[in-house]
């Protein structure tokens, strides 16, 4: 594909990584990513007073763990200041824009006026057409020339053809009157110079592409296609706010989801490519486009996110999963594993990977492997090993000595066991259970012997047999 596709994430740096900004990101990712272009990265912290390093780290932690890499450099768009403010001076050369010595109050009288005339508030600056031979020495903003007639039209990918009467739009100010250059500018002057061709982000910028527009237009720049997205809705479908928890991306990573699960659901809440629920990153990358954006806003399911992760946690490369859990481990400030237990999470992961929707559910599955030994059972498993229990674990015990460790003859022996005990081999199972992990619940007893081995898994049978109760 020939198409040429830069696309940026743009997050201010005021806070944690905001669920909604790694969900533009992902959007934004997918799309360069599916058709060979770049995916760029601006850290938007003009407002010093609100962004913070700490903030910057979260951001760059967040697209960490989420696995959107991006092209080049990270740009700081406070450090581009200067070029902001030229562009405001090549604007003012052309007659784009003009100097305006308006103080707070003249724009207050001019409101004022305005209300007591039932005319429009927005101000009109007595400067735009005034002769610079006419200029005070005095503080003056740059304002942009916007046309007075005639209407902007934001030809937006996920919202459609928005038209906004340019009389409703003031003569925004691009340079303060200090000279700091202000958002809006930067914004423009940063996606044109950056070379991005989409902007993909929230639709709480809708109303600011008009006024962005107005900017390119006087500068005689190419647009940007333009696609606003719905905001992400909490699951009572009011706006996502602190009362739903989890606002952070840092949050969903120490609740132990996969990335690649939180890819999926993320590019699943407000994008859809037909019934899919499910899919890979190469397959989002192939279908990811802006027809399929929902115009609507997507709600947080956490069942959802459940479901997909318990899946992809089941499709993963058992290597790979077992390098995450460790990282979650850290993040989460849990022991890391230790060497034996690290192998030995490595020849369960088969078993420990099914039905597990988190890390913390496959660390639960991975009790008997991480318990400490001797394996002392908790409240529900200590029900079953009452003396009759112990006594069949004993009797087991120089059975399994003499068996090959394998499942098919560790199966077989069980059930001719089970059958000389005129029981079930079912019956065996929970005192196995408990003895093996100190737990009611667990995986196979038959994967939890193969995992341990023969050795351990003798050791914890006896130790129930014997010293228990
Ligand atoms: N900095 C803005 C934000 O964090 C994004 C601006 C943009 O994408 O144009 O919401």
């Amino acid at each position: 594909m020939s198409e040429h596709v830069v696309t940026r994430i743009a997050p201010s740096p005021t806070g944690f990584m905001h669920v909604g900004t790694a969900r533009t990101a992902l959007f934004n990712w997918l799309y360069a990513r599916g058709r060979g272009g770049q995916f760029l990265l601006r850290i938007e912290d003009t407002d010093r007073a609100r962004s913070t390093p700490e903030a910057t780290e979260a951001i760059l932690k967040g697209m960490d763990w989420l696995g959107l890499d991006y092209d080049g450099e990270v740009v700081s768009q406070f450090a581009r200041a200067e070029r902001h403010a030229e562009v405001a001076h090549a604007l003012l050369e052309k007659g784009a824009a003009y100097k305006c010595f308006s103080t707070q109050q003249d724009i207050e009288a001019f409101r004022e006026a305005a209300r007591a005339e039932g005319r429009s508030t927005l101000f009109q600056s007595p400067w735009r057409d005034c002769e610079p031979s006419q200029h005070p020495d005095a503080p003056y903003v740059v304002r942009l020339k916007t046309p007075q007639d005639g209407e902007t039209v934001i030809d937006d990918q996920v919202q459609g053809r928005v038209t906004i009467r340019n009389d409703q739009l003031d003569d925004m100010v691009l340079l303060r009157s200090d000279g700091t250059p202000v958002y809006m500018l930067a914004v423009v002057v940063d996606d044109h110079d950056m070379g991005v061709t989409h902007v993909i982000r929230g639709d709480d910028h809708l109303n600011n592409a008009a006024r962005q527009m107005g900017i390119y237009q006087a500068m005689g720049w190419p647009l940007p296609v333009y696609a606003h997205i719905p905001l992400i809705h909490g699951p009572d479908g009011k706006k996502l706010s602190k009362r739903h928890g989890a606002l952070g991306v840092d949050e969903y990573q120490k609740m132990g989801y996969p990335a690649a699960g939180m890819r999926n659901y993320l590019a699943r809440l407000g994008w859809s490519h037909g019934d899919d629920e499910f899919f890979t990153d190469d397959q989002a990358k192939e279908w990811f486009d802006l027809d399929g954006i929902g115009r609507s806003p997507a709600r947080l399911d956490f069942k959802k996110l459940d479901n997909i992760c318990g899946l992809h946690i089941a499709a993963a490369e058992d290597a790979a999963l077992l390098q995450e859990l460790e990282a979650f481990l850290a993040v989460t400030d849990r022991p890391g594993l230790t060497d034996a237990q690290r192998d030995a999470m490595a020849r369960g992961m088969y078993c420990l990977k099914e039905r597990a929707k988190s890390f913390p559910e496959l660390l639960e599955k991975a009790q008997f492997i991480l318990t400490d030994t001797p394996v002392v059972p908790d409240e529900k498993a200590a029900k079953a090993l009452d003396s009759v229990s112990r006594g069949i674990l004993a009797a087991l015990t120089p059975q399994l000595q003499n068996a090959s460790w394998d499942r098919n003859s560790l199966e077989a022996e069980m059930n001719g066991f089970a059958e000389a005990q005129e029981t079930k081999f079912g019956k065996l199972a929970a005192p196995l259970r408990a003895a093996l992990a100190g737990r009611a619940a667990t995986p196979s007893v038959f994967d939890m012997m193969l995992v341990l081995g023969r050795e351990e898994s003798l050791a914890r049978i006896a130790q129930a047999a014997g010293d228990q109760g």
